[in-house]
């Protein structure tokens, strides 16, 4: 496709859109941070659509990637058969929790992940058979929201899009306050009076219900559209998760908004070092190259699977799609490895990594971050780019275009 903007013929629009009164600007290209409109107009894309397109639109290795996908397998049904695209994107995940969550499911958007959580929670305790396979319950929180399919709104305490649906809706969902410190926390409250107030209303509702009749206590790590980005107070996340520990209900943590990196570590959780039982992730996973999402299961949780049915009892025609998942890769940062198929890092003497920086610095006129191994004497090497959030696209360029010189000269070298 050339980079000349063609304006479409303004035709009545068959879309169903939110509003069937006025469509929305129908966008002809989409180019780095910009959105060309038909009526000749460039919009900057600050919000990446719903918080989704964080690397920018038309990345040209994301665009190899799918289409050298489709040119190799475009789909398989997940349950009969897997896929290199599907397992390389699987096994970035679980490295990414440093093996504590050593499953992955990936589904086609955050409310399917969602969905797919609440069903795998209900099922771990199936499993776990007597008094415990009774559990049926969740808590979740005011004011969240968890997608707008039946089962995602189900968890969400998002009024407004709930009001209509309310009967349709399952009842086995109670809600307690969310982490709001601007709105909620009192002026002679400390963070940890304030964190202690929440955890004590989380147990309350637990003594209510009834503690062993609930699954699972889902949250998202950092508020997001309901709220505004909101971040937990510190101790918020340990606090809560040892309340669900003590009464043997799930953790889960939906990141759909807050993970693969939104927050500055790749899943919000690491934040305050409280890794999940269930896990969802989606918005900048595949950072809207393809529609995905991803369950990510614990391994109590997957233990408990593995020494049960040893079945996940839930799929869906398009789970796993390898075009999602060979996107979804390619929209990941970079670990830089001797051998691709194997993953064996370099050795730890050859310091990669810091040659890297120095290469940057001396040769490249680029500051990098070395990472990885070189932290802690082990090997393995990453190059960490944190740009400042002033960054503007020709820079973000720049960083690109530089960083991968830097890669290749010395890697040319290392070999
Ligand atoms: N969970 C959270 C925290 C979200 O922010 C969203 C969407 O905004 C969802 C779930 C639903 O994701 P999707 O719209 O991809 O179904």
């Amino acid at each position: 496709m050339s980079d000349k903007i063609v304006s479409t013929e303004a035709v009545p629009s068959s879309v169903l859109h939110a509003s069937l009164s006025i469509d929305p600007p129908r966008i002809i290209k989409a180019k780095g941070h910009y959105l060309h409109t038909s009526n000749g107009s460039s919009i900057f894309d600050a919000s990446g659509g719903a918080a989704v397109s964080c690397i920018g639109h038309a990345n040209p290795r994301v665009q190899h990637a799918i289409t050298q996908q489709l040119n190799t397998v475009e789909y398989t049904f997940s349950p009969h058969f897997t896929t290199d695209a599907y397992e390389r994107l699987a096994s970035f995940l679980v490295d990414s929790t440093g093996g504590k969550m050593p499953k992955v499911f990936v589904t086609g958007s955050g409310s399917e992940a969602v969905e797919a959580c609440v069903k795998m929670a209900r099922q771990y305790f199936t499993e776990l058979e007597g008094p415990q396979s009774k559990r049926t319950r969740f808590i979740a929180r005011d004011r969240s929201y968890h997608g707008n399919t039946l089962g995602g709104l189900g968890v969400s305490g998002h009024k407004a899009r709930r009001a209509i649906y309310e009967p349709l809706l399952g009842k086995n969902v109670s809600f307690i306050s969310p982490c709001y410190a601007y709105r909620d926390m009192r002026p002679d409250d400390t963070n940890e009076t304030y964190v202690a107030r929440l955890a004590q209303e989380l147990d309350d509702e637990f003594q209510r219900l009834g503690p062993n009749t609930v699954c699972g206590v889902l949250f998202e790590t950092m508020a997001g559209l309901t709220l505004g980005a909101v971040a937990p107070v510190p101790g918020y996340l340990s606090a809560m998760k040892s309340v669900c520990d003590r009464h043997g209900a799930l953790f889960i943590l939906d990141e759909v908004l807050a993970g693969m990196g939104r927050t500055g570590t790749l899943h919000a959780w690491e934040q305050e070092s409280v890794v999940p039982d269930l896990q969802t992730v989606a918005k900048g996973l595949g950072a809207g190259y393809m529609p995905i999402g991803a369950l990510l299961v614990g391994k109590k949780v997957v233990d408990v699977l593995a020494g049960g049915t040893k079945a996940f009892m839930h799929f869906q025609t398009y789970h796993g799609h390898p075009v999602a998942c060979a996107a979804a890769h390619e929209v990941q940062m970079i670990e830089l490895v001797k051998d691709k198929g194997t993953k064996t890092p370099f050795p730890v003497h050859q310091k990669v990594a810091p040659t890297i920086h120095a290469a940057g610095l001396q040769k490249f006129s680029i500051a990098l971050l070395p990472g990885g191994g070189v932290v802690d004497g082990t090997n393995g090497d990453l190059v960490v780019v944190a740009p400042p959030y002033t960054i503007s696209r020709e820079e973000v360029e720049l960083i690109v275009e530089r960083t991968a010189e830097a890669i290749e000269y010395v890697l040319g070298k290392t070999g």
